[in-house]
């Protein structure tokens, strides 16, 4: 499990985050929404350690992230993450984009690196991708490069920071398929995410923030279909 306590985060005098706690068992699938600057970003990247809290702490099967003793670069191959933006490597084939971090930061073999790989590419099929390089590639098939480049890593949990907000809407449902398809295998998985679709049929939690803060949170279908919280009906009612 993922236990985050009392998170916050503050930008100079600016609190985005506030006192978070979220409590994420093996395979839940939480999505996370809410308004532009509501600290969805910010929370996820916390998670990740690409942001250092001002308070509060975060355990994963029982390990102290947060521990300054502990190897934050270790914990992080843990995590998983995947952008609006796909930060794929240009210069670089598909194939690579896939080995050169289980190469240099798991240090597997070259063999077993690729191995792992195209078992990835074809997990979200792109099989017949391996020597093409990113820009070669559309928006949605880039996306799941990224995600089968996560996913090379061997991650215990993946988090998305709105993985479809960059795409064509044609592209949209390829994407969130793979997700839905990782989901179904039992991943660990945060989702920052305006798909209220996904969030209902794949989700297993809702969490609405706003201000830095949980506003409400439940079983998506019951959140989805009546909010109790009037942030969240007013949210839920411009984007249903
Ligand atoms: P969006 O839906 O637009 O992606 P969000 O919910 O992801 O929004 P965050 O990106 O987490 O929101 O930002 C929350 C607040 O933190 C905003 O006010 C933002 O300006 C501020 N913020 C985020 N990152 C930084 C940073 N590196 N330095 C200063 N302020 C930041
Ligand atoms: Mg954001």
């Amino acid at each position: 499990a993922i236990e985050i306590k009392g998170l916050r985060k503050s930008f100079g005098d600016n609190e985005v985050l506030k006192g978070i706690d979220i409590t994420i068992m093996p395979g839940e699938v939480v999505c996370v929404v809410g308004p532009s600057g509501s600290g969805k970003s910010t929370l996820l990247r916390t998670v990740n350690l690409l942001e250092e809290p001002t308070h509060g702490s975060i355990h994963i099967e029982g390990v102290d992230l947060l521990d300054p003793d502990g190897d934050v670069d270790k914990v992080r191959t843990r995590i998983g993450m995947v952008f609006q933006q796909f930060n794929l490597f240009p210069h670089m084939t598909v194939l690579r984009n896939l080995t050169i971090a289980q190469e240099k930061v798991l240090g597997r073999k070259r063999s077993e690196a690729r191995q792992v790989a195209l078992e990835m590419l074809e997990r979200v099929g792109l099989s017949d991708k391996v020597d093409a390089h990113p820009g070669h590639l559309s928006g949605g098939q880039q996306q799941r490069v990224a995600i089968a480049r996560s996913l090379s890593m061997n991650p215990d949990m993946m988090l998305f920071d709105e993985p479809t907000s960059a795409l064509d809407p044609e592209l949209v449902g390829e994407v969130l398929a793979v997700m839905q398809d990782l989901a179904e295998s039992g991943m660990t998985m945060m989702v920052v995410t305006h798909e209220m679709g996904f969030a209902r049929e794949v989700g297993s939690r809702f969490i609405f923030m706003d201000d830095g803060a949980i506003v409400e949170e439940g079983e998506p279908t019951t959140v989805l279909a009546n909010p109790r919280e009037p942030r969240t009906q007013a949210f839920l009612s411009k984007v249903l």
